[in-house]
């Protein structure tokens, strides 16, 4: 009988308090592709931590093809060929391809020597696994998706047979992760074996041969992937049942509400990242807006909130905003009728030193219904804190808690709790889910389509295409500061998009918006 590619036997791991790993064991086969899926803060990424030597586990064994192994560092992780692909690239921006390989495993510190049998490998590696780069390109002229190879490559280069990919697909477009999967089919052919970290339930459907569930650091099921479904790995993640199809009835748009001609940012460097956006959006409707992020979809809704300045016209419900910052802001843009969710909750929807209650009125709180005589009526704010706690199911459900002691979902159920009760008449929201658990997006998800069915006007900005897909009445693609086209979700897919996304026009017309 073949042993276990990776077995962990009894792993734990607290920080302080928190038990990030509760005695976890699994046992991995070579040659598969075992997938870890969990929510956020589930322990996902420490455990991997653990295996690849960064951190070290307070309890339990590893053992790598059956010999009990130590792995204190990352090196005795090499030693016991454990690869990871980081989700933020470790590589040199301005060396090659070539040099990032072999960066730190030369043969004795001689560089030269190392090149010319490194071109050699890689070419065969690059053959192998259909792993093909540029040897002498610089790692700041190629995308993410060819840097993510460049560290693949890496990690076989140093003879890994076990590779570690910590949510891979992140900064991928479709077509791209489709590539990714590719390799990864391919290393598996070749026996190595791949331990993939996602929280993505259609990625792992797709290419595991095994998936571990992960919940408030346990395991709490390893299964066969052909023996379940999306809604099985759904409900042992959360611990309940959760519908994953958003329900809604088709949209029915009213006047227009928000009208974008030839809209124009420039960064602090002069550089343009939005280059001539014009759209439309009518009451009722929900413009979503794909695109790899640092498409311009930022800078979008950063000009539409009053955050950024910009050339151009924007008119919402027939009157001209000012872009130029002189004469509106983001607080102006509120008495228009304007509510936007910021992408980067953390920098720009909250303030994390201050309490729940006091971030639930932030941008309103000189709304007469929060005054009394001069000065804020706090016992009123606290109360109305307390309702918009409850709806939006903040936990834990304390006002007075600091908004950075609450997790990233619940303080995304914040700000949208803050921006969605002001029944605006226009929606900004960016990235509604990241870092949001897979029951909390269940609940965001209805609440965007309660409010477009109240006859409000949305414009969702994600990265997330299943995200744009099932929300959207309209999708309008990004790619490089400029719209590619728009499309209608019936009538077009994932493909279609991850083409305009990368900024391939497909001349198919069909499914474009007339
Ligand atoms: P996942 O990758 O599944 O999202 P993590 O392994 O990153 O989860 O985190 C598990 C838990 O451990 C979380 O509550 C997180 O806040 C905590 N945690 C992770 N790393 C550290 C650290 N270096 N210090 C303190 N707490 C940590
Ligand atoms: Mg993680």
């Amino acid at each position: 009988m073949t042993e276990p590619a990776i077995e962990l036997n009894g792993i734990s791991k607290s920080f302080g308090p928190v038990e990030a790993n509760k005695d976890i064991s699994i046992r991995v086969m070579p040659g598969t592709i075992h997938g870890i899926i969990g929510e956020n803060g589930a322990g996902k990424s420490t455990l991997m931590s653990i295996l690849f030597g960064f951190y070290k586990a307070d309890r339990g064994e590893i053992f790598i093809h059956g010999q009990k192994t130590e792995i204190p560092d990352s090196q005795a992780a090499i030693a016991a060929g454990i690869g990871m692909v980081f989700q933020h690239f470790k590589l040199v921006e301005n060396f090659t391809v070539l040099e990032n390989v072999i960066l730190g495993a030369e043969d004795g510190g001689l560089l030269r020597p190392s090149l010319a049998k490194a071109r050699k490998t890689l070419k065969e590696l690059a053959e192998e696994y259909e792993l093909h780069v540029d040897p002498d390109a610089l790692i700041q002229d190629i995308g993410v998706g060819r840097q993510q190879r460049v560290e693949i490559l890496k990690a076989l280069y140093r003879k890994a047979d076990i590779l570690i990919l910590d949510e891979p697909t992140g900064v991928l477009t479709p077509a791209e992760a489709d590539q990714l999967f590719r390799i990864l089919g391919r290393l598996r052919e070749e026996g190595k074996t791949i331990l993939l970290i996602t929280h993505k339930l259609r990625e792992i459907m797709e290419i595991t041969d095994t998936v571990s569930v992960m919940r408030r650091g346990q395991m709490t099921a390893t299964v066969k992937t052909a023996e379940t479904s999306p809604e099985h790995l759904a409900e042992l993640m959360v611990g309940r049942k959760v519908l994953l199809r958003v329900d809604k009835k088709p949209a029915e748009p009213k006047d227009t509400v928000l009208e974008v001609q030839d809209l124009r940012v420039r960064d602090g460097k002069g550089v343009e990242r939005l280059k001539g956006v014009s759209l439309t959006l009518r009451a009722g409707e929900i413009l979503g807006i794909a695109g790899v992020s640092g498409n311009g979809q930022s800078e979008l809704l950063e000009v539409l909130g009053g955050m950024q300045t910009g050339t151009g016209h924007v008119r919402v419900n027939g009157q001209e905003i000012d872009l130029t910052g002189r004469f509106s802001d983001g607080q102006s843009r509120r008495a228009r009728g304007i509510a936007h969710v910021p992408e980067d909750r953390q920098r720009e929807g909250l303030i994390m030193e201050f309490s729940a209650w006091e971030n639930t009125v932030f941008g309103y709180h000189r709304d007469p219904a929060f005054q009394r005589g001069p000065f804020m009526d706090n016992a009123k704010i606290i109360e109305d804190a307390k309702g918009k706690i409850e709806r939006f199911d903040v936990r834990p459900p304390d006002p007075k808690l600091t908004a950075k002691n609450f997790s990233g979902g619940n303080q995304q159920k914040l700000v949208l709790a803050r921006e969605m009760e002001r029944n605006p008449d226009l929606l900004l929201i960016g990235q509604p889910t990241r870092g949001v658990d897979i029951g909390a997006i269940e609940f965001i998800h209805q609440q965007i389509i309660a409010l477009r069915d109240a006859g409000k006007a949305i414009l969702l900005v994600s990265v997330e295409l299943e995200e744009i897909l099932s929300l959207s009445d309209r999708i309008a693609v990004m790619f490089d500061g400029q719209i590619m086209g728009e499309r209608l979700p019936d009538r077009t897919d994932e493909k279609e998009l991850g083409m305009m996304m990368a900024g391939m026009s497909t001349n198919d017309t069909d499914g474009a918006v007339a």
